[in-house]
């Protein structure tokens, strides 16, 4: 078997953008893959336009050791666009090669282990009153974790918006501490800070709340550095969960080994696919961490990291975008005619071979595309702070 063609599709997908990959066989099998630098999706498409000449002839079945080529032959090894496009190629060629064999992703992996992967609901807001309006919807429609984000939602969008750690931290942390008052102790609550905060800037976000109102804190600070996770966990004592920007276990690596994150937010399709998830996996499991995969982009993204989750024992919760509160036709299924289906706050393992996906090329082939800008924060004096 010998792989054909190697097809990018960057694509505009409902409110967000999204590169999808298509992997073509001699035998007529082929796969489908994503990639997960959203909003970057032309330098990704550039970089498997450097692939594609030299793996064009390969046999697709040669997934590990394809993976290496792809990292290591070229002087400068990885980066997140190189192992975003990197990601999307080796996930296309699970499909293809669990489509050959006519078994599903997860019987590559290792077999299933668990009947189904529960989910955490993504749960947006911007004041009080809609926080316990939502979060009161989404645990009547099944789920028992909530991930909260703070959006301002009349700003979203605006290149000029203001966001001022102070006030925010504030006004969060008196929504969560009402949210708790209100649902009581059983839901798991998380908060994701989209890496906004400075070190005391968290440290004063957390002591605003009494101890067991928060159960997870996501990415409170940038995570270039370990060590300054490392000063943040010695300051405060609510589980991290950090990792979805990661690009390599070699990222995840000083956060597993010296405890600075608690969940492992690994992403199938930025961190290298498959076969890389499967090693932070490994990772995680022997510090006793579970992961607690970054689903944003689509079915196929869903459907590779719920195989990901059936073939792995230290799973806590699939990030779920889509919900009863939120349509972002990230799953069009005009687009995915075939994606995975999530029953309440669960989605079963699907015995379909390969990922269980099919998508609908021609919609993919007629689109013009331009990619998403998602805000560009400043400080209330200008400067330049993360969105
Ligand atoms: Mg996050």
């Amino acid at each position: 078997m010998k792989i054909s063609a190697i097809k990018a599709f960057p694509s505009r997908i409902g409110a967000s953008s999204q590169l999808l990959l298509k992997i073509e066989s001699d035998t007529g099998y082929y796969g489908w893959g994503a990639s997960g630098l959203t909003s970057r999706e032309m330098a990704v498409s550039g970089a498997i336009d450097h692939f594609r000449p030299w793996l064009i002839g390969k046999d697709p079945r040669s997934i590990g050791s394809i993976w290496q080529e792809l990292y290591r032959s070229q002087y400068f090894e990885g980066g997140r666009v190189l192992a975003a496009a990197q990601s999307a190629i080796d996930i296309a060629l699970y499909d293809l090669k669990a489509k050959a064999l006519g078994i599903p992703v997860y019987e590559l992996l290792g077999g299933r282990q668990r009947d189904w992967v529960e989910c955490f609901a993504s749960l947006p807001f911007g004041n009080t009153l809609q926080l316990i309006e939502r979060a009161e919807s989404l645990l009547s429609a099944g789920f028992t974790c909530l991930r909260l984000t703070y959006v301002n939602e009349q700003t979203m969008g605006d290149a000029k918006t203001t966001f001022d750690p102070r006030k925010n931290i504030a006004a969060v942390a008196k929504s969560i501490v009402a949210l708790r008052q209100h649902v009581g102790q059983e839901p798991t609550l998380g908060f994701d800070y989209h890496h906004r905060l400075t070190t005391p800037e968290t440290v004063s976000f957390l002591h605003r709340m009494p101890i067991g109102t928060l159960d997870f804190l996501e990415e409170p600070i940038r995570c270039e550095d370990p060590k300054a996770y490392a000063t943040l966990r010695q300051l405060v004592d609510v589980p991290f969960a950090i990792g979805e920007e990661f690009a390599s276990k070699w990222q995840f690596l000083p956060f597993l080994e010296n405890g600075l994150t608690q969940f492992a937010r690994v992403d199938v399709c930025n961190v290298g696919g498959l076969t890389e998830s499967m090693k932070v996996a490994a990772l995680a499991e022997a510090h006793y961490i579970d992961l607690m995969p970054h689903n944003p982009l689509g079915p196929i993204c869903a459907a590779a990291t719920i195989h990901l989750a059936a073939a792995c024992s230290n799973v806590s919760w699939l990030e779920e975008v889509n919900t009863p509160i939120q349509d972002l036709g990230l799953c069009d299924p005009k687009i995915f005619p075939l994606q995975p289906r999530r029953e309440q706050n669960r989605y079963p393992i699907s015995d379909t071979p390969g990922l269980g996906i099919e998508v609908d090329e021609d919609a993919l082939a007629n689109q013009t595309f331009t990619p998403i800008e998602v805000p560009h924060f400043k400080r209330a004096d200008g400067s330049v702070t993360n969105w």
